[in-house]
């Protein structure tokens, strides 16, 4: 997500800065800016760089605010109806929305403004917060807007526009990221540091957790109409998720990638000749890794990063081949050599099982697998992808169990409090954690009223009631 006010070219720094967040989301994008008098709006399947580059696409995109998505599908299917920012028609003028995290109670609160006679057009949860907006008593759109955030559960950064404001709003638990910045006069909400650095704007500050900060003419208003219920932000940004070049909270993302993988050294050593990262998300915690064994590091695996979601596979045959278009082992790195993996988790056990058999293949006499965060047990409900439960490998199986089955001489994972001293604290504190870690410790930060019996968060489009 991105927002910037006050900028005579806002549409283009929205897709630069979009651009920047394309790790994100790739499915779908869209930017609707404001001209003073008119909305206007784009929105497409696809990566930025397919939608936004064409300065003709910018040009119908006039206006000093601007605000912009990625999609990246947690609910709802890959549809036009469903990329953001949504836009909508109030009383009080028109009102556009971009929503980053996933709310715990969207399917519950849909049914309830269904029977009342709402009317939705996306199958995406954030809709639900335009219609309690819609339906709300509050007499200024931010009242409106906090009335509407008090009714959702679960997690929210939210970038918002108005016909006189941009808005940005973190959930009480600050469980997806947000940060200000600005560019000359102009004032910017993006959901990475490193979508600031690329339009050059300067970095301000993180909006605080139940923050919701106003920007307009007169500049940069603070609001806390929640109650602060205490920093969860998702630890999974930091293994995984975020751009390394981003900084949360004061820390370099790529700092605490290095450091997790130092810590993973010293709780689980390697009897090897190379650290090996499985690229590219295992890069930094390989770095550290390495540097704390005393092992060479080595880009024993290449990474083809043409391979793109659209690429067809001419036959099941071809298909079956899988990693190996985005994978190659680099032979001459590995062959003859105890080797070390590190990638930073096994969900389905897919990656590994194929990257294994492939460095096996390459000539390695020995495998070490080591995963800088511990085993995903649970399902993210607050907007990462997951699959259902039973199908992550560590919900089901014992470590020595996946060894196997990914066939490697030993496994191991970094343990909670390992993970927990790497970012800076003593250990994980079970009362009072300083992160969410449910998908590895089952420790949900909100409630989940809408969970299923399959324990997963329900799809909207699957609320069809009869009349009755
Ligand atoms: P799998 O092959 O299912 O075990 O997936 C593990 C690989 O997917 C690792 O290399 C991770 O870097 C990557 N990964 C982990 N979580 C996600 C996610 N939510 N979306 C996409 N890739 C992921």
């Amino acid at each position: 997500m991105f927002g910037i006010f006050g900028h005579a070219e806002a549409a283009a720094h929205t897709a630069l800065g979009l651009h920047a967040l394309q790790h994100r989301g790739q499915e779908a994008c869209g930017i609707v800016a404001f001209d003073g008098r008119h909305f206007h709006a784009h929105r497409a399947l696809g990566q930025v760089g397919d939608t936004f580059s064409a300065e003709a696409v910018i040009a119908q995109l006039p206006g000093h605010a601007a605000i912009g998505h990625n999609r990246y599908a947690t609910t709802g299917r890959t549809a036009l109806r469903n990329v953001q920012p949504l836009f909508a028609d109030f009383a009080f003028g028109g009102f556009a929305i971009c929503h980053n995290g996933n709310l715990t109670n969207a399917y519950q609160t849909r049914r309830d403004l269904v029977r009342q006679g709402s009317l939705f057009q996306s199958t995406t949860d954030t809709e639900v917060i335009v219609h309690l907006m819609a339906t709300s008593k509050g007499r200024t759109v931010l009242e409106r807007m906090v009335d509407a955030l008090r009714q959702v559960e679960g997690a929210y950064s939210l970038v918002a526009m108005t016909n006189d404001a941009i808005i940005g709003v973190r959930d009480p638990l600050g469980v997806r990221p947000l940060v200000l910045g600005r560019l000359g006069d102009a004032h910017v909400l993006a959901s990475e540091t490193c979508a600031l650095d690329i339009i050059d704007a300067e970095f301000v500050r993180d909006i605080e957790p139940g923050e919701m900060v106003v920007l307009n003419q007169e500049g940069v208003t603070s609001l806390k109409p929640f109650r602060a219920t205490g920093n969860r932000f998702c630890v999974f940004e930091y293994i995984y998720f975020a751009r390394p070049d981003s900084s949360v909270d004061g820390q370099s993302v790529y700092e605490a990638r290095k450091r997790i993988g130092a810590e993973l050294a010293r709780e689980h050593p390697a009897p090897a000749d190379a650290v090996i990262p499985v690229p590219d998300s295992g890069v930094p915690a390989a770095l550290g890794y390495a540097a704390e064994s005393g092992l060479p590091f080595e880009l024993g695996i290449i990474r083809n990063h043409y391979v793109g979601r659209t690429f067809i596979e001419p036959s099941e045959q071809i298909r079956h081949l899988g990693v190996r278009l985005k994978h190659n082992a680099n032979r001459a790195e590995i062959r003859g050599k105890r080797v070390v993996l590190v990638d930073d988790s096994i969900v389905r056990g897919t990656t590994s099982r194929k990257i294994v058999q492939m460095v096996r293949a390459a000539g390695a006499t020995e495998v070490h697998m080591r995963i800088s965060s511990p085993p995903t047990k649970n399902p993210c409900f607050y907007g990462i992808d997951t699959p259902a439960q039973k199908d992550l490998l560590a919900y089901s199986h014992s470590v020595d169990e996946i060894a196997k089955q990914i066939g490697v001489d030993s496994l191991a994972y970094i343990s909670p409090d390992g993970l927990y001293r790497a970012m800076g604290e003593s250990g994980r504190d079970p009362a009072a954690p300083r992160f969410c870690d449910a998908c590895f410790t089952g420790d949900y930060p909100t409630a989940l009223p809408d969970k299923d019996e399959a324990g997963r968060q329900p799809e909207l489009s699957n609320l069809v009631e009869r009349a009755r």
